[in-house]
């Protein structure tokens, strides 16, 4: 497999080999129930705590404890929508929020292009995204502030990728895998009290998520927290001169546009190439070893239109012809060039056919 033709960092990323030498020991020797009393449950505490911390820094929490450990930024987003049971959601919102918010009956908010209408009266619960996975862009949750009694953001896109805070929130959700940790972990931010629990049992995570923590997970998310925090700026240099690279190829081709508006972020480009199969451009990508995406990899199967560009009223022939390109650490320009000729070539090609 070569690493630099994977372009869909946004589906997820590889784990650090950092974080996996960190994580290695509490599969073994390490391998104490954080809620055990002796030595040995005192020893994976103490990692948890330090993860705990790591991760409360990445985000610019006040308090380590404001952090509970869930198993990803799905969970996270089902515990908070459907512990208030109302409110309103951003129409760009990831499926994790979107799906359980329309089954407990929030409304969604309008928009003109990528700006968001505040609702029309205070909600209790209003969830707006701070980056949007499908294309890219990025918005303030914070502007909301004054439009619901309790403010969640689902910020997994952006918490390890670009400066992220969750000053001003009561809740924030994100996930491991999205910054070089791994799958399958993940955390709630609450300002004050988390919401009601949605698992309940032994009372971990001081009562607010019951069943044993996933130690080893929670350390590798703590190493990536402290790596992505302190490379930030050398990562969003690179994904942002990788970006460069690769649209300056595309110049030479026609009806095509970039999606993500003015404030995308770096590592995320979503493009759409008029009158062409986008999954037609990521089959034949693939076939060269480039791993590219055409919308939200937890969407892939549905075969309905994503309804992100269907809230841009974006034309269907466009809409059709819509991929993610999403950059990471082990991309370089060569690679971001060479995918971007491909991508030519095979448009052009199929322009020709139809
Ligand atoms: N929210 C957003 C914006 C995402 O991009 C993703 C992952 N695609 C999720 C939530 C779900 O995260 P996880 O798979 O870790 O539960």
């Amino acid at each position: 497999m070569n690493l630099s033709r994977y372009f869909d960092h946004a589906a997820t990323t590889p784990v650090d080999p950092r974080v996996v030498r960190e994580m290695l020991p509490f599969f073994s020797e390490e391998f104490g129930n954080p809620h055990s009393l002796h030595d040995f449950g005192r020893r994976a505490r103490a990692a948890v705590d330090l993860a705990r911390e790591r991760v409360a820094t990445l985000i610019g929490a006040e308090d380590p404890s404001q952090i509970t450990f869930t198993s990803g930024a799905t969970e996270s987003n089902n515990w908070v929508i459907r512990a208030f049971g109302q409110g309103a959601f951003s129409p760009f919102e990831h499926s994790a929020v979107r799906e359980p918010a329309i089954s407990c009956g929030y409304f969604c908010l309008d928009n003109t292009e990528l700006t968001l209408q505040a609702p029309p009266q205070r909600v209790r619960l209003l969830s707006v995204m701070s980056a949007n996975n499908e294309i890219g862009s990025q918005w303030d949750p914070g502007e909301f502030r004054d439009s619901a009694e309790f403010l969640h953001s689902d910020m997994t896109q952006s918490v390890g990728k670009v400066p992220t805070d969750v000053d001003g929130l009561d809740f924030a959700s994100f996930s491991a895998h999205k910054f070089y940790g791994p799958k399958g972990v993940g955390a709630l931010y609450s300002a004050g009290s988390s919401p009601d629990p949605l698992l309940q049992g032994g009372d971990q995570e001081n009562g607010a998520r019951s069943g044993t923590v996933n130690v080893s997970a929670i350390v590798g998310m703590g190493v990536a927290a402290a790596i992505a925090h302190d490379q930030m700026p050398e990562d969003i240099r690179h994904a942002t001169r990788l970006r460069a690279a690769l649209l300056d190829q595309l110049q030479l081709l026609t009806d095509w546009q970039e999606n993500g508006g003015a404030n995308a972020m770096p590592h995320i480009l979503s493009l759409s190439f008029d009158g062409v199969e986008g999954e037609t451009l990521v089959i034949e990508a693939d076939q060269a070893g480039y791993a590219i995406s055409s919308g939200a990899a937890c969407s892939s199967q549905k075969s309905e239109p994503s309804h992100v560009l269907r809230a841009l009223k974006m034309p269907e022939s466009w809409r059709r012809g819509t991929i993610r390109i999403s950059f990471g650490r082990s991309n370089d320009e060569e690679s971001s060039v060479s995918l971007a000729k491909r991508l030519m070539r095979t448009v052009e090609k199929l322009r020709t056919m139809t």
